[in-house]
């Protein structure tokens, strides 16, 4: 279909009597066929990028905008009384969790917007992260039933088929295949598990639980699933076109492991070389070694997955056997590197009946990387320090980037607009342009502040749609939008809110503008301090939001299925973007960056990417409080009494207490005594507060009521906040993108 194909057919279309998603199948097939009929030709040496997660989002408006249809498309529909924001009701792809999965969705888009050919793989779950209703305040999860609109943007691929074997039975990967368009096509394969009931599970659910030893076999078998699919196919192809030569296979791919969940895909590429082709082990080893490449994404211990060798051995026997023999090899390189045997122990791949599976993916792969600069200097001096001693070469950074398109140029056209009005609309294709806005920052100031005020009546109107709940307007917008994980302490927010809502009834804290906070996070399912801490926040909103006092200056609003699309909104129309995990503990963060395009200050600590944001955006555009990594890693080896900051602080006491003195209903679950008892006397696996919650609350009520007092000079504040906008270009993934391309990839 060509372009004025594509304009008839719209102009014809038909839309009495259809529904929305009808209609959304309809529009989105024309514009699907539009772009396959331009779609590239295949390069010869491609990236893959293997990940469990793509949390891509709604891909209609993105797509319809990378097809240069979007205006049209919205124009046509006007004419037939249909306003195009309708297909907000088609809900998100949501095959990812958070920061993880967003991020490889933005590394495609990236590529396909620079035209590089990277290429994702991934598993087409029928159900992706649960859709979160809050009821009474409790996060209720609800089946994420995702496909039930249609799919219209991938195709199944009949032909591309693969059996992948287990030990106890055979399944059927057939892949669909989204295609990601921009510059160049490029294409997500995601692989959807068929064959008899259990083979079916296998693909059912993004992260089924994992704590039993059931949740454990689904969980292995998922992760080999779509591993083994996506390295058996490259194989195939390659043989297809050059032989049953495997010397030149690292000459045409290259594998991006995306954390340690599609670490099998190395085992599983040495096992085809060496059981289907005849290679020898050794050889098969140094052609993995050549095209893997592996991406850790926290430090959290938990995070770090370590397979039960019993457990490989019983649903996974040939990669078993393959494990042990990688193992053995290791050992020996690393005695010939004169490694102590503690060192040795330390890199294992297969220790203490369990193989690592970081372990593996530091020993094969050609690089390691960190996603942003303070997160790799950890890897390297701490949690892969041995390995860094013996493989210095293998480190490297790559700080995460979001993609403009989506996170400025979508959910933003009026800034963009603005900015196309100050420097003109190179920037669209080349981002690094947009520091050129610097130069015109007071110009545009009072313009910025109108686009503002526009986006945040976007936001209160998408709220009161989506919540109920009703916000004046003129309020300061701070956000804290995430997971809800304990290091990225909702608590500590939560607390300082409390003591400014005290401050306020108590006439000390005076001459304050009035101020909105905004929570979305889901938690995950068996978490129960996370969820605990969604039920206080949903309790100090009740409370706060209908106190009569004082809820012209401060409101609290707790959304409901926080997701790529409420991200959207968030972003554009948020003036203070919270950040405010403990120093050390989140690798990059993404969503900092999002709002810092956006042009909203960073209220945060020195970690992750945060530390990069004010390095370009100026510290004086940004607030930044607390304990830094030093001072944390100081506190952890002297000591930290909680209780000490509790008893010399009246306003802490009061908001901490408010856990146990029943001021708020835990709705007699007793997670808020929890909570109180954690940062108090901890827990048998953990010193009190051991995310320092208590220990940087002062400074962070400090820094929320400093940019409080800012914001009254709303044109200086408007123009640190464009400070942000005009600094952000780094952070575009097109950056970091050409980064991957020219240092590990080599496309
Ligand atoms: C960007 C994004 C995230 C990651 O946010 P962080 O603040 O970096 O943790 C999580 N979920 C959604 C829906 C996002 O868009």
């Amino acid at each position: 279909m060509d372009r004025t194909e594509f304009t008839n057919k719209l102009k014809e279309l038909a839309t009495e009597g259809k529904t929305t998603a009808e209609l959304y199948n309809e529009i989105s097939a024309y514009a699907m066929s539009y772009g396959l009929a331009k779609a590239t030709k295949p390069a010869t040496r491609n990236a893959y990028y293997l990940s469990m997660e793509f949390l891509i989002g709604r891909s209609f408006y993105n797509n319809l905008m990378e097809l240069g249809l979007l205006d049209e498309t919205k124009e046509i529909l006007a004419t037939k009384g249909i306003d195009i924001n309708v297909f907000e009701e088609i809900e998100d792809a949501a095959l990812g969790n958070g920061g993880l999965g967003r991020l490889a969705a933005c590394f495609l888009d990236s590529a396909a917007g620079l035209g590089l050919p990277l290429q994702g793989y991934g598993i087409r779950y029928k159900y992706g992260l649960f859709k979160q209703a809050i009821k009474n305040g409790f996060q209720v999860e609800l089946p994420d039933d995702w496909q039930r609109f249609g799919d219209p943007w991938s195709k199944r691929c009949e032909n591309g088929k693969r059996t992948i074997k287990f030990a106890d039975m055979n399944v059927t990967a057939v892949p669909y295949e989204m295609p990601v368009f921009g510059k160049r096509t490029n294409s997500l394969r995601l692989w959807q598990a068929e064959g008899s009931e259990e083979a079916q599970k296998i693909s059912e659910y993004l992260y089924p639980a994992d704590d039993t030893e059931e949740g454990k076999i689904l969980r292995l078998r998922q992760e080999y699933f779509f591993s083994a699919a996506a390295v058996g196919e490259l194989v195939e192809k390659h043989v297809k076109k050059y032989g049953k030569r495997f010397d030149n296979f690292a000459d045409y791919n290259v594998i991006q492991l995306n954390d340690t969940h599609p670490v099998l895909a190395i085992a599983e590429l040495i096992r085809i070389l060496t059981a289907d082709y005849k290679v020898s082990f050794p050889t098969a080893l140094e052609v993995a070694k050549k095209t893997f490449a592996y991406t850790n994404h926290t430090v959290l211990p938990e995070a770090l997955e370590c397979w039960s060798a019993d457990l490989v051995k019983k649903i996974l026997p040939d990669i078993y056997a393959l494990l042990i023999k990688l193992h053995l090899k290791q050992q020996e390189e690393l005695a010939n590197l004169k490694c102590t045997k503690e060192e040795a122990v330390e890199m294992s791949i297969y220790s203490s009946d369990k193989f690592s599976m970081a372990n593996l993916a530091v020993f094969v792969g050609k690089s390691v990387n960190g996603v942003a600069k303070l997160h790799t200097e950890i890897l390297k001096n701490s949690l892969f320090k041995t390995a860094y001693k013996y493989y210095p070469h293998k480190f490297q950074n790559k700080t995460n980037g979001v993609t403009q398109r989506r996170w400025l140029m979508l959910c933003n056209r009026e800034l963009s607009e603005l900015i196309d009005d100050a420097i003109g609309s190179g920037w669209r294709n080349d981002i690094s342009l947009l520091n050129g806005l610097n130069g015109h920052i007071a110009d545009i100031a009072d313009e910025f502040i109108k686009v503002k005020e526009q986006k945040k009546e976007q936001l209160f109107n998408y709220i009161k749609w989506q919540e109920g709940v009703e916000i004046p307007n003129s309020f300061i917008v701070y956000s804290q939008v995430k997971r809800l994980h304990e290091y990225k302490r909702q608590l500590m927010t939560a607390f300082a809110i409390l003591e400014i809502y005290k401050g306020l009834k108590d006439g000390s804290i005076k001459d304050f503008q009035p101020s909105l906070f905004v929570f979305g996070a889901k938690s995950a399912p068996s978490y129960k301090r996370a969820k605990a801490v969604i039920k206080f926040i949903n309790e100090i909103a009740g409370k706060v939001n209908s106190d009569n006092d004082t809820n012209g200056l401060l409101r609290v609003v707790f959304v409901q299925n926080y997701n790529v699309s409420y991200a959207e909104k968030i972003v554009a129309g948020t003036d203070v973007s919270l950040q405010v995990s403990t120093a050390g503990l989140e690798a990059s963060g993404t969503g900092n960056m999002k709002f810092m395009m956006n042009g909203a200050v960073t209220c945060g600590t020195m970690d992750g990417a945060n530390i990069e944001i004010v390095e370009r955006a100026g510290k004086e555009n940004n607030y930044i409080f607390g304990a830094e990594v030093d001072e944390i890693e100081r506190l952890k080896k002297d000591g930290y009494e909680p209780f000490k900051v509790l008893k010399g602080n009246a306003l802490h006491n009061y908001a901490v207490s408010t856990l146990i003195d029943g001021t708020f209903s835990d709705g007699d679950t007793g997670c808020f005594k929890e909570l109180y008892d954690a940062l108090t006397v901890g827990a048998s696996w953990h010193k009190p507060d051991n995310y320092f919650v208590l220990y940087d609350l002062e400074s962070c009520v400090n820094a929320i009521l400093k940019i409080n007092g800012d914001y009254k000079d709303k044109k200086a504040f408007a123009i640190k906040q464009l400070k942000n906008v005009a600094n952000s270009a780094y952070f575009s993934s097109d950056r970091t993108i050409k980064e991957y391309a020219n240092d590990i990839w080599k496309i």
